[in-house]
């Protein structure tokens, strides 16, 4: 991340009059905060496991709930193909590491942190050609948007991270289904139930299944037991299908609004309607400084993720923003996109060539 974008977000992070449309958060208001206490006090107290070391590759319980779900989607993939990871943002770090000295294609923009995250585990960020593409099906960050009809050729590392939270409730066929040995399978409870928890998943293709378990024992030997445990006590008990409804209905609305909100009050951007998850990309009609944008945004009461972060290393699009109607107050949503359009409109004269 670039040091003065991360400066600037964190003002703006603590600054209680800046409406916060950076960072992609979830709500925390959707997050089933008192399920989450009872299973976490419930594991503690009732055996060794959550407190005690346990296997690289994840408790027991939680790979074959991830398991059933992928099945369940049409996948062939069972309890001892799955990899629990502190997030999905270590699944992409072992990927990394796996593809030390390859290409991997993520297109023209993508979630900043896979493309660091493939770069410092030694492989690299492309626009194209890679010898594996990195995809977002279903909903892709930054666009919010389904950007891939069908089934890529060669390797592919599909993220799921957002693709529960489709506003209009299907659930593509997760891409591992029809090619499980090219497929590099990504999950996470970070969008659906709770970051804090750092629990993700990864499931290799089988011939790497083994190297990988070395590369996640090597970096961290297991993920938290306790979240772990509490994660598998938690799913197995509440009806996380109706809490992914709820959540997709909430999200949708909040797209509803902040989107109708910057319509109406900056008609002339142009952008596209997410069809999920947490945010919209913007691309703006000039050529901007990002950063003088973002800073000029701040002192608006605003704040947004400039394009470029988005951008992998060397490559160039259109100045763009992204925004996030996902954790700010709802009610604020409006005024948001308000302060944001005086910005870019108001910065429009701080052109450059
Ligand atoms: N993939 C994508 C597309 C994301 O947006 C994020 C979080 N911003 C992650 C992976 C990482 O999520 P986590 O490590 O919290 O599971």
């Amino acid at each position: 991340v670039d040091p003065e974008v991360a400066a600037l977000q964190r003002t703006a992070a603590e600054r209680k009059d800046v409406i916060g449309l950076s960072g992609g958060l979830p709500d925390t208001e959707l997050m089933p905060r008192e399920e989450i206490a009872v299973a976490l006090a419930a594991v503690v107290r009732r055996a060794d496991e959550a407190l005690q070391y346990a296997w690289p590759e994840g408790v027991a319980r939680l790979r074959a709930w991830i398991a059933k779900r992928l099945s369940a989607r049409g996948a062939d993939v069972s309890a001892d193909d799955v990899i629990v990871t502190s997030g999905a943002q270590q699944a992409l770090s072992l990927i990394g590491m796996a593809h030390r000295g390859k290409r991997i294609a993520v297109g023209e923009a993508t979630y900043p942190a896979a493309i660091a995250a493939f770069e410092r585990a030694g492989a690299e960020a492309v626009v194209d050609d890679g010898d594996a593409r990195y995809v977002m099906p279903g909903v892709a960050n930054p666009s919010g948007r389904e950007l891939l009809a069908g089934m890529p050729g060669g390797v592919v590392i599909a993220d799921e991270a957002y693709t529960e939270l489709r506003y209009d409730g299907t659930l593509p066929r997760p891409l591992v289904a029809d090619a499980r040995d090219r497929v590099w399978h990504i999950g996470t409870l970070s969008k659906t139930v709770a970051p804090g928890l750092r629990v993700g998943w990864l499931v290799p293709p089988r011939g790497e299944h083994q190297e990988l378990i070395d590369l996640k024992e090597a970096s961290d030997l297991q993920t938290a037991s306790v979240t772990q445990e509490a994660a598998a006590y938690l799913l197995t008990r509440f009806d996380y299908d109706a809490h992914i409804e709820r959540s997709r209905a909430a999200y949708r609305k909040r797209c509803e609004v902040f989107c109708t909100a910057l319509h109406e009050v900056a008609p002339q951007l142009a952008f596209d309607e997410p069809a999920g998850g947490f945010s919209a990309w913007i691309e703006l009609p000039d050529e901007r400084d990002e950063l003088a944008l973002l800073e000029r945004a701040i002192e608006n009461g605003v704040s947004f993720d400039p394009g470029r972060g988005f951008r992998p290393p060397g490559s160039t699009g259109p100045s763009a923003i992204r925004a996030s109607f996902s954790n700010a107050p709802i009610d604020q949503l409006a005024e948001g996109a308000r302060r944001l359009a005086t910005t870019l409109g108001a910065s429009a004269s701080r052109r450059h060539s």
